[in-house]
């Protein structure tokens, strides 16, 4: 048996979040780490793209930002004021290289490889089990995905699935200052679907296909979707792909169980993956930054307030729509950065609004569509008792 202050199981997005943040309190407490993974992360295996208002500390590998964005449909072209958020852009590989590097340099941290087979708690500890080891600590904070457990008489679940590629052209067709968050001239057949186009240099864009829907694609939809985008949309042949990324993305309002005793939960296996977008990096840095500043001020990481029940019913409003057919999800979107403050959408997606905010935001949207939405979905959660 092998014990150390707090355990991290595992070491992507969030687990190395958590420790790049703790290694000041660490020096001044005298703690001691273990960061497990079951591989030892250097690929580019994703890009994070979120909004953010002040630089926070991953800054120093934000490889692109943007101050101006765009948003384009059938029925509308917007140019986006943002101010005061900067939408960023992080590739996976050079995040997973400078937390590494920021933790070899501490000597309170201990990096294993290994899979861990089961997480344990009781009273006085929590702990973990690789190859037969067993490894304790005061508390475990666990990014390991947790199987979802799924209710669809009550909780409605979608997959955010998308095909990125970064793409170069032998001409200077993009302009590197602006980037488009949703374009939704795509096909609309297979569920709400839009492009991102993320440009990089006046020559080098990456372009992402993004569809929500229950089931995913044949790869070749995909592909298809993108060259089809590119052709008609960008209206240019002369292009290679050099890079490409593949994802989906769990999208539900089916509440996540944040902690089981003394083992705290991180990331998307934590519940702050939001339920109707899908952003995840940003929510992840303000739930590590909490844990931090607890433990700092109370030694323990029980943060009161992770969930709100307010925005988890707003997330299952939208999925609701999107799900129904009854309005799709490019009129709702259209609407939303037509009549609203660009800023104030983003400031709403980040569960950062005052109920007022919110209220402001409803009335400039389809009020009978999402009336009637809030009423059906409010009756089935107090139908089966939660709500
Ligand atoms: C391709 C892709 C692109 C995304 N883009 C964005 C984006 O642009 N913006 C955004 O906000 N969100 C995005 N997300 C969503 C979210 O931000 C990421 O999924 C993020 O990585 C979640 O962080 P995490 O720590 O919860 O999970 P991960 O980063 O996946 O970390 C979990 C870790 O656990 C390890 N692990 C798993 N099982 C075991 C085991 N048994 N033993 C030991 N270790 C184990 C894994 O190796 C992994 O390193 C994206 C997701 C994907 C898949």
């Amino acid at each position: 048996m092998k014990n150390f202050d707090y355990i991290i199981a595992g070491g992507g997005c969030s687990g190395l979040s958590l420790a790049v943040r703790l290694l000041p309190y660490l020096k001044a407490s005298n703690k001691r780490v273990l960061v497990v993974d079951k591989e030892v992360k250097k690929n580019n295996d994703r890009t994070w793209c979120f909004w953010e208002e002040h630089p926070d500390i991953f800054e120093p590998v934000v490889h692109r930002k943007w101050n101006h964005l765009s948003f384009s449909s059938t029925y509308t072209d917007l140019q986006l004021n943002i101010h005061p958020y900067s939408y960023k852009m992080i590739r996976g590989a050079d995040f997973y290289k400078y937390a590494s590097e920021q933790l070899a340099n501490s000597s309170h941290i201990t990096i294993l490889v290994g899979d861990v087979e089961r997480l344990f708690n009781d009273e006085e500890q929590a702990g973990l089990v690789i190859d037969g080891i067993l490894y304790t600590a005061d508390y475990v904070f666990s990014s390991i995905p947790k199987p979802q457990e799924k209710r669809p008489e009550s909780y409605q679940y979608l997959l955010q699935h998308f095909q990125g590629w970064v793409i170069e052209t032998e001409s200077p067709i993009f302009d590197p200052e602006s980037a488009k968050i949703m374009d939704f001239n795509t096909s609309q057949q297979h569920g709400t679907s839009f492009i991102y186009v993320l440009p990089l240099a006046a020559n080098r864009a990456l372009i992402e296909y993004t569809v929500f829907s229950e089931q995913l694609l044949a790869p070749e939809t995909y592909t298809a979707a993108l060259n089809q985008y590119i052709s008609e949309q960008l209206i240019y042949e002369n292009y290679k792909v050099v890079e490409q990324e593949n994802g989906v993305i769990p999208m539900s309002d089916h509440p996540i169980q944040g902690k089981d005793g003394r083992i705290i939960y991180l990331g998307t296996a934590g519940g702050f993956t939001k339920g109707s977008t899908g952003y995840t990096f940003r929510f992840i840095q303000k739930h590590t930054a909490a844990i931090v500043e607890r433990l700092q001020k109370y030694g323990d990481p029980y943060i009161s307030a992770t969930y709100s029940r307010r925005f988890n019913l707003y997330d299952g409003i939208l999925l609701y729509l999107l799900n129904s057919g009854r309005i799709s999800g490019e009129e709702i979107f259209s609407t939303m950065f037509k009549k609203n403050n660009a800023a104030q959408i983003l400031k709403f997606l980040d569960n950062d609004t005052s109920f007022a905010e919110e209220l402001l935001l409803f009335t400039t949207l389809q009020k009978k569509e999402f009336a009637l939405a809030f009423v059906k979905r409010t009756l089935k959660l107090m139908k089966a008792g939660l709500f």
